[in-house]
């Protein structure tokens, strides 16, 4: 016969140290009254979701204005769900979002942080110590029911319309012998280890979720699996242990947890731990067809953080966007002065959305276009310059050779009450400046967007005369406009829109017209920020080899 502790550690082998050595290495944490400590622990199952970054930006958030700890833990115990470089992407996202957390893996091999490891995949020591603990005091036990037998018990649970799962009467290797049980891991019968539940399924259980509220739930009574027979525990089981060791305050996750709460408070109770305070969000949904779902990764790419990084969504944006989507007192905080740092700004949960709140593209990209308005022209340029060199690059030689002329470029209707907002993110420039490089100047004729005033001799009328008569490089912008409207007199054009409004068949059209062939022969396009400006960019000799090009 074997004392309980042999058994324990013959059903769970080679494990170093006992629960007692890693209750002393990872003492209480040493904090301010109030401070409270938080993890985001994505899995990496798939690409970097943008709920993941939500949850961290929350979290990031509550830590630091509470003087508190934010970690970051990688949960992959599930490795048949791993993804090839799941774990870079997540650490990447975090780093390229610039949302710093003060513990956590750093890469694959580096971690900051005296609670580690944050990886769970090497903490497979610590979850076998509480393992067996819970073993020696027969509260988890082997079971070597397999996956058919499972699917079996399903069957007939649902045939007889009974709750699905391995609890009660048909828990069976609840009550397998000790003997017998040595017998057939010898024999290398497969197993995994079981929650031997002290749960009763008609006794409630009441909880206070910080954002959901009261919620009222059965106690669970499933024998659930902990440590499964790869030797990794189950997630239920991990987060309870790295939480209590990591003393974790307030645990912060999707909402698709909260049916699992009672297994979890269960487990917490078995182990003797503290109960930590539980905050249940709700998804990021989208509406599709008029119905609300939540984001999936399957189906909503759009959802990848990564996506934003390529589309050259200022981070900056998407921050503010998460915290919108966090506390709906947000937005007015922050419209009170732009420049201030959003982490200032205190979130809580009561204020937080019970039901989930809806991912908005729109708003992302208002939210951009405010941003980057905001800007100065050379920090834009920065900007825009280091977006090119990862995902356009020749673009990104261009802004390199033609520094100046991008930054004048960029600078029209910057600055001022009222910017210019026409750019929503760093993908959207080059469509919107290409044509003051002159290496990019070869417009075929029929891609001009001439408009009122099509007709090409009198196109090249204006151009000449504009050219030969009234400009000149040294003009101020009055000035300059002045001259225009001189223009227009001179070619029976109405100089100002009022005179044109009430004698229309008095004129061949007015200075908006005229305005627009100028612009179009030094941009084809119809519509360009500032002419004046364009105008001074380019410079004589250029604007009278685009309007000769054209003439041709
Ligand atoms: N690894 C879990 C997930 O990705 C995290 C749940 C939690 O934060 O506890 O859903």
């Amino acid at each position: 016969m074997m004392t309980r502790k042999e058994y324990a550690d013959f059903l769970v082998p080679n494990i170093k140290h006992d629960r007692e050595y890693y209750e002393k290495k990872y003492p209480k944490r040493n904090l301010e009254e109030g401070a409270i400590v938080l993890r985001v622990a994505p899995s990496p199952t798939g690409f970097v979701h943008f709920g993941t970054l939500f949850q961290g930006q929350l979290d990031h958030n509550l830590a630091k204005n509470s003087k508190g700890v934010f970690m970051l833990r990688i949960e992959d115990t599930d490795q048949k769900r791993e993804v090839e470089n799941g774990i870079e992407e997540i650490l990447e996202a975090f780093k390229f979002y610039n949302i710093t957390y003060d513990e956590g893996p750093i890469s694959k091999t580096e971690e900051k942080g005296a609670y580690g490891p944050y990886i769970q995949s090497k903490r497979k020591d610590i979850y076998g110590a509480y393992v067996k603990d819970l073993i020696e005091k027969d509260l988890a036990y082997p079971s070597f029911i397999t996956e058919e037998e499972l699917e079996r018990l399903r069957h007939e649970q649902e045939v007889s319309k009974s709750r699905i799962g391995y609890y009660g009467r048909y828990a069976v290797d609840r009550n397998l012998q000790m003997e017998e049980v040595i017998e057939r891991v010898k024999r290398n019968e497969k197993y995994v280890i079981r929650l031997k539940s002290p749960g009763n399924f008609d006794h409630k259980i009441v909880f206070h979720d910080l954002v959901k509220g009261k919620v009222e739930m059965p106690e669970n009574d499933i024998d659930h699996v902990i440590l499964k027979g790869d030797g990794l525990p189950t997630y239920h089981f991990a987060h309870v242990i790295d939480d209590h060791l990591m003393h974790t305050t307030h645990i912060t996750r999707g909402d698709e947890w909260l049916s699992s709460l009672p297994v979890h408070i269960q487990m917490h109770e078995m182990l003797g731990f503290e109960i930590p305070k539980y905050a249940h969000i709700a998804p990021i949904m989208k509406e599709e067809d008029g119905k609300r779902r939540k984001i999936s990764k399957r189906k909503d790419p759009e959802a990848n953080v990564f996506e934003f990084k390529k589309r050259g969504i200022p981070i900056e944006a998407i921050k503010e966007y998460l915290m919108t989507l966090s506390n709906s007192n947000f937005e007015s905080w922050f419209e009170q002065d732009e420049t201030k740092d959003i982490d200032d700004f205190k979130i809580t949960f009561e204020k937080m959305n019970v039901a989930g709140a809806l991912f908005d593209i729109e708003k992302i990209i208002n939210l951009s276009k405010n941003f980057i308005a905001r800007l100065s022209a050379e920090e834009f340029y920065e900007r825009v310059l280091s977006w090119a060199e990862e995902f356009d690059q020749p673009f990104y030689e261009l802004l390199k050779k033609e520094k100046e002329t991008a930054i004048k470029m960029l600078n029209i209707e910057r600055g001022g009450k009222k910017p210019r907002k026409d750019y929503s993110a760093y993908s959207d420039v080059y469509q919107n400046i290409w044509y003051i490089f002159d290496e990019k100047w070869d417009v075929p004729k029929e891609e001009y967007e001439f408009d009122k005033i099509n007709d090409v001799e009198e196109i090249k009328k204006i151009l000449t005369t504009y050219l030969e008569k009234y400009y000149d490089e040294k003009d101020d912008q009055d000035v300059w406009f002045e001259k225009i409207k001189q223009l227009c007199e001179e070619l029976g054009y109405a100089a100002n829109m009022k005179d044109y409004k009430e004698n229309p068949e008095k004129y061949k059209g007015n200075v908006a017209d005229v305005s627009t062939v100028i612009r179009v022969a030094t941009t084809s396009k119809k519509q360009t920020p500032n002419l004046y400006d364009i105008l001074q960019i380019l410079g004589k000799e250029k604007i009278a080899s685009r309007f000769a090009k054209w003439m041709k």
